[in-house]
């Protein structure tokens, strides 16, 4: 490659925006203009052409993935390794802070805590202040400490803001002890690495400096999704004055507000919308040329976008084809969109890696993975695991192998003390050697009073719990629907509530999937109305262990539209396009709500090089709720005239404007509201009525009717336990877990 090669393959607007070197430089340009690649670009100027040592630069991004793949890009342009620091904003903080902990009051050979080094610190100090664990478990006290860190509120600035409430009180506390404990470990977090650099920045006006002279270039990739901490981090070190005194602010930033989808974790749009401000005299390159997508699909992300009112209004162009328009799908039921998706994968054909199905929540992938193995398709699930390889469904699934079969040791250990339940490590191996010397299961050591009665008196009492459980399901688990069953399960065992009380995003997506689980024993019951725990045990069983996924060379790749950010694919699906899943409920309930999901449209879209489908269900079962749908607004907002239909499906593919007034649910007003909330609420309302229904005295001719076994008649009350006689028998049934009402 010629010297400069490179700049000639970058076009007018883009090779000025590289070669613009001195000042501050802000490139403000949709999806697919070229913003990395320019990026890149301008290091490899600065290098090669300016003769800038690596070492004079410092280029920030988000993720791992992206810094590797700039620093692949920079290596090839440049053609030799350089070390420089092109890292993510955590990185490039925690190589600052080894030099200058010192000045902080750490030692230079500080620790990192990860997420479990936090819960234990967390624990502990619970567990001296007699804060019960249960109520608020670790977790609850992180993301509260978290939220502080990024907003840079000090425990005791917490505790004044929020005022006297306990719970406030405690979490204060909680906050200030962990400071505490952290700067005796001398240890830091993944907040304190940005936190500390900047406070060290503030504090030390030598470090500063010496950090903004080693900077000459500063540049930061998807710019509109920085926060106030990432923020203050850049703007302190490119403040920087040159030998004269002059401000020398060689700061380049690069991002599109369009694509700004992190503001729910505290990304200000402002940072990027603001840029002129803060640096005065900058230089602002729009880029304008498409370089990803057809034309169509660029018309579509604009007609989309367009609604969004808080916006620096810019159009991208191409010079590629029209290409295809978007095929929009509008399936029966969910089943049948994951089927007519890999269905148009093999239609396609070609590489399988050229496909991504990009989804708004991590419970949609069931589905599609479902329906990719059924067809032998490959596949990958990114940044994420696959459904069935999910902690939370491994756990409940768990459960109900032990229920079914109380000999299975394995699932045993896995739950446990899953949630907590005061049973460790140590218990657990007693009571393994207690099994192995007499050659019982493991169940029927923890009915053994005599072993348990020599363990703490915590771990008594939960081993009785547990085994209640699980004994009094196996008992009734031929007289229960398979959904009450594991209603009953998640509440009973409590671990729904300790998810509950986490309150973490994490959390929240457990929650999800867990209630998404439902929606696979609705689609067996539904198949089966009589579909016994074994059998579904044994097909389930099936499913979650295909072994034609996760092939890395050549898979479908599946993911959620947040991890999508600055990625591209020849052939893009868009699924469950309707209201309430995308946009999500909750976005109808603030005012930026909407657009901020608009935006994420909108990085959708435009992730698609030649092709992209829609798709959407008429009924959909989430959460195991079936419900009409009704088409996403963001449809609604895309011009009508860049959809079509075609293919095996194209009878029922809409393809003229206007076309969404149809399907079941148009006419009717749209309330969004929050599905998944429901549907736990439901889960627990069906599980207190079991129980109301174990206070009721039932009496000899009582007409019942059963969830499972229809109406009846009362023959016999025996304490808790009656016995009913059924159309199709008598069955003994335990109060408390039937669902059974008097008629
Ligand atoms: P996003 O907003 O999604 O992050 P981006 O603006 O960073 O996108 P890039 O990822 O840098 O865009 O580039 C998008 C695509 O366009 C890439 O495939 C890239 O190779 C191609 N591209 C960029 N500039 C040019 C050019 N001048 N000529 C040909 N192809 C180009
Ligand atoms: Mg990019």
């Amino acid at each position: 490659m010629g010297r400069t090669d490179y700049l000639d393959k970058l076009n007018d607007k883009q090779r000025e925006a590289a070669m613009n070197t001195e000042g501050p430089l802000l490139i403000l340009a949709g999806a697919g203009s070229g913003k990395t690649g320019t990026m890149t670009c301008r290091i490899a100027y600065l290098i090669r052409e300016l003769g800038v040592h690596p070492y004079n630069i410092l280029a920030v991004t988000f993720t791992n993935k992206a810094a590797k793949e700039m620093r692949d890009r920079v290596q090839e342009l440049i053609g030799e390794g350089v070390s420089m620091w092109l890292l993510t904003f955590h990185s490039a903080c925690l190589r600052i802070l080894r030099y200058h902990a010192e000045l902080l009051g750490y030692g230079r050979d500080f620790t990192v805590y990860d997420p479990t080094d936090q819960k234990a610190v967390v624990k502990r100090i619970c567990k001296d202040r007699g804060i019960d664990t249960k109520k608020y478990p670790p977790n609850y006290f992180l993301s509260r400490i978290s939220h502080c860190k990024e907003q840079r509120v000090s425990p005791g600035e917490y505790s004044r803001i929020t005022g006297g409430d306990y719970i406030d009180r405690m979490i204060g506390e909680v906050y200030g002890k962990y400071e505490e404990v952290l700067r005796k470990n001398n240890a830091m977090d993944f907040d304190d690495l940005l936190l500390k650099t900047v406070e060290l920045f503030e504090k030390e006006e030598e470090v500063l400096l010496k950090y903004r002279n080693r900077f000459k270039y500063i540049m930061v990739d998807e710019y509109q999704d920085t926060n106030m901490i990432q923020y203050r981090f850049v703007k302190l070190l490119a403040d920087a004055r040159d030998e004269q005194g002059n401000p020398r602010r060689n700061i380049c930033v690069v991002g599109d507000d369009d694509q700004c989808i992190y503001q729910w974790r505290g990304a200000d749009i402002r940072n990027i919308l603001e840029f002129e401000k803060d640096f005065p005299g900058a230089k602002v390159v729009k880029l304008e040329q498409n370089y990803r997508s057809t034309a169509n699909i660029l018309a579509a992300a604009h007609s989309v976008i367009e609604h969004n009112r808080g916006r620096k209004g810019k159009k991208l162009w191409t010079d590629a084809g029209d290409g295809s328009r978007i095929t929009y799908f509008r399936a029966d039921d969910e089943r049948e969109e994951a089927g007519y998706i890999a269905s148009e994968i093999n239609r396609i054909g070609g590489d399988y890696k050229n496909f991504a199905i990009l989804y708004r929540t991590n419970a949609q992938s069931r589905t599609f993975e479902e329906a990719l193995s059924k067809r032998e398709i490959p596949y990958r699930v990114l940044g994420g695991l696959r459904y069935y390889d999910r902690k939370e469904i491994k756990d409940i699934m768990c459960y109900m192998r032990l229920v079914q079969n109380r000999a299975d040791d394995l699932a045993l250990v896995r739950i446990i003390n899953e949630p907590k339940r005061g049973i460790g490590g140590r218990t657990i191996e007693k009571l393994q050697n207690k099994a192995a010397d007499t050659g019982q299961s493991l169940f029927d050591v923890l009915l053994d009073g005599e072993t348990i009665s020599q363990l703490s008196s915590k771990a008594e009492e939960g081993i009785k719990s547990f085994a209640g459980i699980i004994e009094s399901y196996g008992a009734e688990k031929e007289n229960m629907r398979l959904s009450d069953l594991y209603d009953g399960l998640l509440i009973n065992s409590g671990y729904l509530k300790a998810l509950e009380v986490q309150n973490t995003i994490e959390a929240q997506s457990r929650i999800e999937n867990l209630m998404e689980f439902k929606s696979v024993i609705c689609d067996y019951e539904e198949e089966d109305p009589n579909m016994g725990l074994a059998e579904f045990m044994e097909r389930i069983a099936l499913l979650a262990d295909v072994d034609n996924h996760d092939s890395e060379e050549n898979a479908v790749v599946l993911m959620t539209l947040h991890s999508a950010k600055g990625l591209e694919f020849p052939y893009v699906f868009m699924p469950g396009m309707e209201d309430g899943l995308f946009p999500g409920w909750k976005a109808f309930d603030r005012p930026d709500g909407l657009e901020e999901e608009r935006r994420l449209c909108y990085v959708g879209i435009t992730r698609a090089k030649e092709r992209l489908w829609m798709t959407g269900a008429v009924m959909r079962t989430l959460y195991g709720k079936t419900d009409y749908t009704r088409e996403s607004v963001f449809l609604r907002e895309l011009d009508s005239r860049l959809i079509e239909g075609d293919g095996i499906y194209e009878k029922k593919v809409i393809q003229t404007a206007g076309a969404f007034s149809d399907g079941a649910a148009a006419d009717r007003p749209f309330k969004p509201f929050d599905l998944l909330r429901y549907a736990q609420q439901q889960t627990k309302k069906k599980v207190a009525a079991m129980e109301q229904a174990a206070g009721e005295s039932f009496q000899r001719g009582d007409r019942v009717v059963h969830e499972k076994f229809g109406e009846g008649i009362v023959q016999e009350v025996e304490g808790k336990v009656i016995r009913v006689e059924f159309a199709d028998g008598t069955k003994k049934l335990a109060l408390g877990f039937a669902n059974i009402r008097k008629l």
